[in-house]
């Protein structure tokens, strides 16, 4: 052997370890591709986890509850060490977590609840009642700023998905502020649709929010102005201005409503700077990676993970220790500190 085949070998054999030995399989089921936010969550945690000497296994699976039960039952047939999940319907999951822990897999629910199952290690999200209050906070001041002198203010109200168990969070946040106002007159809703029986949204979709705010236009708007629409998500407030538009909001002396949002989705970024939606929230997916990293770190390596709220979040079987991040409201005076600012979205993303 020569002596530079002899270094090679021995560098190789001393490198090796950098590449071979990873810290663990982990398995990222995330809920759809539809919605940017979900892509940013995936990638951030692919970056994350990869810089953290982890291997990464990352599905979509379309807001198909079939399809994402396949996948994760194939992630643990792959041998993953921890699976990280944003369910689609957080009921569905019991058996695939049951067969998933009898084989040594450790879960984290990622943004979203699993509820009815005990086999949930850690729960990572954000203050989700508080995203409410907060969205529920930005249509009033948005109220007040455009409507001074209506009283009272008509609102319609848009819940998210049912089988989400974030929307009642968001719901409930939010109603802890309209509630008060429309018990004191100065908040109606015409439309009389309140609760989340009435005004959830199957799988978040723009275009049932679409159909539904055409239809409350229709049946309680033809003699009467709507001046605020609570709205959960970006691509469900979309899809609402696109309803409003269409018989004439915002333009001639029928000024656009408040609709609010959540997620901070290029799209409502634009829109917002065109006049259109009034506001939405910011939560920072790259943080919410972190916090998830951690507690995949400390289930694997053992240590203590990052919590810091042990009675929020009981899933029907126990209470899931979780971490809960701050959401920041965004909107026309903020955006560019906040969303550019933090190096979330570059400028040329929202020209
Ligand atoms: C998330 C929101 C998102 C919604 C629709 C919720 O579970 O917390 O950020 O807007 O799902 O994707």
């Amino acid at each position: 052997m020569t002596y530079a085949s002899v270094l090679a070998l021995s560098l190789s054999a001393f490198a090796a370890p950098a590449f071979a030995e990873g810290k663990g399989l982990v398995g990222i089921s995330m809920p759809t591709k539809s919605s940017a936010r979900w892509i940013s969550d995936g990638n951030s945690m692919v970056d994350q986890f990869t810089a953290a000497g982890y291997d990464t296994d990352l599905q979509y699976a379309e807001d198909d509850i079939p399809n994402q039960l396949a996948q994760i039952e194939n992630m643990v047939t792959k041998g993953v060490d921890v699976l990280v999940i944003a369910a689609i319907d957080g009921t569905t999951l019991s058996n695939a977590l049951a067969n998933a822990s009898a084989a040594g897999v450790k879960v984290i629910a990622y943004d979203r609840l699993i509820r009815d199952s005990g086999d949930v290690d850690y729960y990572a999200t954000f203050d989700n009642f508080k995203v409410g209050v907060q969205q529920a906070t930005t249509v009033v001041d948005g109220l007040k700023a455009r409507f001074p002198e209506a009283h009272p203010w008509n609102v319609e109200l848009f819940g998210g998905s049912p089988d989400d168990n974030n929307a009642y969070f968001f719901y409930n946040g939010a109603m802890s502020v309209l509630q008060p106002m429309i018990d004191a007159g100065d908040v109606v809703v015409q439309s009389g649709q309140m609760g989340m029986d009435k005004v959830g949204t199957l799988r978040w979709d723009g275009a049932v929010a679409q159909a539904r705010m055409d239809n409350i236009l229709s049946a309680n708007y033809t003699d009467k102005e709507v001046h605020g629409v609570l709205s959960p998500y970006d691509g469900l407030s979309i899809g609402i201005l696109s309803s409003l538009k269409g018989v004439g909001y915002g333009s001639g002396d029928l000024k656009m409503p408040i609709v609010s949002g959540q997620d901070a989705e290029v799209q409502s970024v634009k829109s917002i700077l065109a006049g259109e939606q009034y506001a939405t929230i910011f939560k920072d997916t790259r943080e919410l990676a972190r916090v998830t990293v951690g507690m995949v770190n400390a289930t694997l390596e053992g240590g203590e993970p990052e919590i810091n709220d042990t009675s929020t979040y009981d899933n029907g079987v126990k209470v899931v220790p979780s971490y809960l991040l701050e959401p920041v409201p965004v909107d026309a005076s903020n955006w560019e500190s906040i969303l550019i600012g933090s190096g979330y979205y570059t400028a040329d993303q929202i020209k």
